[in-house]
Parts: C-alpha cells; sequence; structure tokens
C-alpha cells in the first residue's frame, strides 16, 4: 500500500516549530524579498511566502518593481540590504525581467544573507559539503520531506530528471552528501526509462506533465514530483502520472501539497538559521 508523503502536514509541524521559537525572541527574524518581474505565477509565490512569513511572527518586506526598474538601482537595493543589520535574509524572486543580469545580482547577495542558497559561495560550499550558510530550499525541503517519513538515503540509487540551477543540480549534491548514489537525467538523457526504472529514490523536477509513467518506475520506489504546472483549468499538475504510478510506488509526493509546501517551509528555516548565526546564537 502506498504512502503519501504529505508536505502540507510536514511543512506545518515545521512552521509551528519555528513559530514557537520566534516567540521567545526580543527581535524577530527578517526576510526581504525582490519581485521584479511581471509573472502571476512569481507573484503568488512571493505573497505566500510574505503570508508565511508574518504567520509565524518573522518580519518581512516585498519591494515590487515595474519594468522600468534599471540593474542599476536594483544593485544598489541589494548593497543596501546587505549592509543593513535588521535583515537577516535576502530573496530575489527569479526569473528577473530579460532586461536584467540575474547572475551578476544573486552573486552580489552576501552570502551570509542569501537565503536561496544560490550565491556561488553557498552553492560551492554545497557542492563540496562544507556547511553552506544556506541550501536552496526545494532540495533541502525534498531531503526533509523523505527524513520525515524515514526514508532512508545512504546507499540507495536516487535519479533525479531536471538539471536546473535551483533544483536538479543542488539537490544532486544535497543527496550525494547525504551518502545516496546519485544519477542526473535531462532532456539529451537516452533512454531515459531504462535509467528511471533502476531508481530506489526517483525525482522529477521538469514542468513536462505526465513524463513519469507507471512502466518507468520500479515496483516499490519512492517517487518525489518537484513540478508545478498550471492546467488550462487552472489546476495544477505536476511531472508525475500520480494515479497509476501510487500503485507501484511505496511513497509519492502528491501536487499540490507535496514538495511545494515544504520548499516554502525550507524558506522559513533558512531565514531563522542566518538570523541565529548572525546574531552569534
Ligand atoms: P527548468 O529550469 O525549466 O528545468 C527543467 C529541467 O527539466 C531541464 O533540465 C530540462 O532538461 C529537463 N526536462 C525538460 N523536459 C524533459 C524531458 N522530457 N525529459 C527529461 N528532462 C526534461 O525548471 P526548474 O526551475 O528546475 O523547475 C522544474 C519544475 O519544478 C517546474 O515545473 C517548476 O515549476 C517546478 N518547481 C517546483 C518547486 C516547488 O517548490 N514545488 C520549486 C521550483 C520549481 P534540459 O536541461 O536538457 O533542457
Amino acid at each position: 500500500m502506498v504512502q503519501i508523503l504529505d508536505g502540507k502536514i510536514t511543512a506545518t509541524k515545521i512552521l509551528e516549530g519555528l513559530k514557537q521559537k520566534t516567540s521567545t525572541l526580543s527581535k524577530k527574524p527578517y526576510l526581504a524579498v525582490i519581485l521584479a518581474n511581471d509573472d502571476d505565477s512569481s507573484k503568488i509565490y512571493v505573497n505566500s511566502k510574505e503570508k508565511t512569513s508574518n504567520s509565524i511572527g518573522f518580519k518581512s518586506c516585498v519591494y515590487r518593481f515595474d519594468k522600468n526598474i534599471t540593474q542599476g538601482e536594483l544593485i544598489k537595493l541589494i548593497h543596501e540590504l546587505n549592509q543593513n543589520p535588521d535583515i537577516n535574509g535576502v530573496l530575489v524572486q527569479l526569473p528577473l525581467y530579460s532586461h536584467l543580469d540575474e547572475n551578476q545580482i544573486l552573486n552580489l547577495i552576501d552570502p551570509k544573507k542569501d537565503v536561496d542558497g544560490f550565491n556561488p559561495i553557498n552553492i560551492g560550499k554545497l557542492n563540496s559539503n562544507d556547511n553552506p550558510y544556506a541550501v536552496c530550499c526545494t532540495p533541502k525541503g525534498i531531503v526533509n520531506l523523505l527524513r520525515a517519513y524515514n526514508i532512508e538515503l545512504a546507499g540507495k540509487h536516487a535519479v533525479v530528471v531536471g538539471r536546473s540551477n535551483i533544483v536538479g543540480k543542488p539537490l544532486c549534491s544535497l543527496l550525494t552528501n547525504e551518502d545516496a548514489t546519485v544519477t542526473l537525467a535531462h532532456s539529451k538523457t537516452k533512454n531515459l526509462k531504462a535509467i528511471t526504472k533502476t531508481a530506489d529514490i526517483l525525482i522529477s523536477a521538469t514542468g513536462t506533465t505526465n513524463l513519469i509513467t507507471s512502466d518507468m518506475v520500479k515496483k516499490g520506489a519512492v517517487v518525489v514530483d518537484v513540478g508545478i504546472v498550471r492546467m488550462p483549468n487552472g489546476k495544477i499538475k505536476g511531472d508525475v502520472d500520480f494515479e497509476k504510478v501510487k500503485n507501484i510506488a511505496s511513497f509519492i509526493t502528491p501536487v499540490p501539497g507535496g514538495v511545494g509546501p515544504m520548499t516554502i517551509a525550507s524558506l522559513m528555516e533558512n531565514t531563522f538559521e542566518l538570523y541565529l548565526k548572525q546574531n552569534g546564537i
């Protein structure tokens, strides 16, 4: 019988713990978010980050910009936030407007305030298993969800489908640090099915609906669906053919209610952990 990896319940527990700890602090963790794009999904994500952070007693502020924002103005803001001792975490919602240079902006965030863990210093530290100031939120949320269900990673074959800088690649580093044996697949991978069939833990992060079908999954595998695709009817779907794959997997994440809530919970954990480090706690 398959078990659902319930990200909503697990994330709620994490957030309740953070709320309780925050209630004992006189100065609160403070998250600054920059939104410089016109994308509807990004606006929803940013609102949700702001709402969650306020709901657990953090302080937050969102800088929303229209398309007239210049690279120079954004750089100036990042410098100000880096220097502001009240701010613990700085997050730039991606993507940025196309005229802005994302990499330059991410590189400017102080690694000690880089709450998304995308700064090259933190990515390098993650790759070297050398205590990054913060670990990218979606990979961290996935590993925390697996841990919450006591799923062993050491020695397991984890197959990650999708090689983005924000999910697939850092997830491979994190799983490697957890002693999993990791294979990374992408759109140019030949005979994907032959590879996914060997996975003890199969994680798909592509944004392609029904990419993972039941014939691609080993009996008893753990299946994690990172994909978020908004269908024309407004419903959200993932990469995995949930209804069929759930008959083969031992554990599976739903979409929505799986990885999504864990990503936000990890962002809050990161903000809290950066706060502690910056205050020498
Ligand atoms: P991305 O930057 O668009 O990368 C997609 C990756 O999937 C690429 O590496 C691409 O391969 C690969 N891919 C696409 N089609 C494929 C196919 N048919 N077979 C094998 N690989 C394929 O996406 P992302 O930012 O990582 O996001 C991936 C999905 O996760 C999206 O649906 C996104 O909305 C969702 N997401 C969810 C959360 C969450 O919290 N739940 C967080 C972040 C992202 P190539 O590199 O060869 O092009």
